[in-house]
This record gives C-alpha cells, structure tokens and sequence, in this order.
C-alpha cells in the first residue's frame, strides 16, 4: 500500500490488500460549532488522525472520512452542516455495505463526534451486522478512552463537554495550527445532578435533548459548554497515545481471534 487512505491507493492495491487482511478503519465526524478556540471540523479532524495513526501501527487501511455528522443543536452558531438523524444512518450503511461487498469483514468505524453520532450509527451498524454476518464495531473517545481521560482531567465536575477540556488538550496536540489558545472560555455552572453532561463525573442522569436556542444560551452564547482553560497539548498528546494504542490493541484483536463468515453480500442499491 502506497497509503493508509483506500482513496490514494489503486484498485488493484485493494485486491492485494483483501489476500491477506480483511479489517478497514471507517472515520465518522462532524462540522459544527466548536466555540471561538476550535475549528469547526475539530471532531471530523480528530477522527481522521486517530484512524490514520492507528492504521499507520497496524498496516490498516483507512475508507474516506464522512466529514459531517447529526449536530442539530450546534445549529445555534453560524458554519455548522447537520444531516438527518436517518440520512446518517444510510450514509454509513452504504459505506460499510460497500466495503462488505468486497470482502471486508471487520469494520471498525472512528467516530470523533462523541455521543451525538452514535444513535445514527449504531443503528447502522446493528442493521449491518445482522444482515452480513460482518463484525462491525464503533470506537468512540467517550468509551476507548474512558480511562485515561478519567486520569489526565484536570478540570472539576462539569469541566468535560463540548469545546471543552479533552478535546481541546486533543486539537492542541494534533492541530495547534487551527486552535485559538487565548479565546478559549471557561463555562461550568451548577445543573440539576441528573443533567449532568459531564462524562467521567459519574452518577444518576436522565437525557434531555438539546434545543438549538437553549444550547447557544446555556453556552454563554460562545459554544462552550465545560473548561478548555485547563487544557494542554501535554495531556493531549498522553490521551492521543492511550487513545490510538487501544484502538491498535482492538485491531490486532479483531485480526487475530474474531472470525467472521459474510453472507448476504449486496450492493447498496
Ligand atoms: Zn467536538
């Protein structure tokens, strides 16, 4: 492979690719608001490079990112694109159906979007997999790095959201180039227990969508929702490491223990 992206390779790559190893990368992200500190394709960005690093480890090929997400509240702010629920949902089950089509049998989808892609796509990959017999899993930050983002978080309860402290520790380290340091805005207020947004501050919680004119107020009209003025590109290069290692470890997981028999191989019509 002259590439780790399927899309800078030749056909006749893929076809030697698929002799011997049968895993793809697929990265999902989205263009949405990420406060006045991040770029608006700060998820899209993130997946692309923790698929590519990982693929790099590994040898994996990586299918082309799909740049845009389901983001309906960040809608408050000017520049965000969102899909329907529905329409993601078929993206991602015409791509990972094509690549079934040709033989792929584990599908390990990147989603850098965090929790408000994964409804669409769980949905799409549950279909799948039903369907084909193909092992078809979702890496998420939230969840494949739970662990050292629990450890490294310098903010208090609350600090972890949206534009907030991991994600902008993250970009620091693998995009300084597109980060505004000095317009990144602390916005942690007291909730309800129950609403806490917070990921790794535990406890009992109920979910209440966000609505596109409560989020831009209860973002300070900013985009932020937590604190990114703790971050560092320090941390974010511990948790890009923890990060890409785990999905390294799941790859030579799924390569060398999970078998997979494909039936029902169509193409997306
Ligand atoms: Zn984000």
């Amino acid at each position: 492979m002259k590439s780790v992206w399927l899309q800078e390779n030749k056909w006749e790559d893929v076809e030697h690719y698929l002799e011997n190893k049968k895993t793809i990368l697929v990265p999902f992200g989205s263009v949405e608001q990420h406060a006045k500190h991040l770029p608006m394709g700060t998820d899209s960005l993130v997946a692309i490079k923790v698929a590519e690093d990982a693929a790099a480890q590994t040898g994996t090929l990586v299918a082309p990112p799909t740049w845009v997400g389901w983001a309906p509240h960040h809608m408050a702010f000017p520049g965000t694109i969102t899909l329907r629920p529905e329409t993601l949902t078929n993206v991602a089950m015409d791509i990972i159906q094509s690549l079934v089509y040709h033989g792929f049998e584990k599908i390990i989808l990147i989603n850098g979007h965090r929790e408000a892609n994964l409804p669409p796509l769980k949905i799409a990959v549950t279909k799948l997999r039903n369907r084909t017999g193909a092992f078809i899993a979702i890496a998420d930050p939230f969840y494949i790095a739970e662990q050292v983002g629990r450890r490294i978080r310098l903010s208090e309860a609350g600090g972890i959201g949206h534009a907030a402290e991991m994600e902008t520790s993250h970009m620091y380290y693998i995009h300084p180039e597109l980060c505004e340091e000095e317009n990144a805005v602390k916005n942690v207020h007291q909730k309800h227990p129950f609403l806490q947004h917070d990921p790794y501050s535990g406890g009992d919680r109920v979910f209440v969508p966000s609505d596109v004119a409560a989020y831009r107020e209860g973002s300070m009209n900013i985009g932020v929702v937590g604190d990114p003025t703790v971050s560092t590109k320090e941390n974010g290069e511990i948790y890009h490491h923890e990060l890409v290692g785990n999905i390294v470890n799941f790859i030579q997981y799924c390569e060398e223990e999970v078998q997979v028999t494909l039936r029902n191989q169509e193409i997306p019509l």
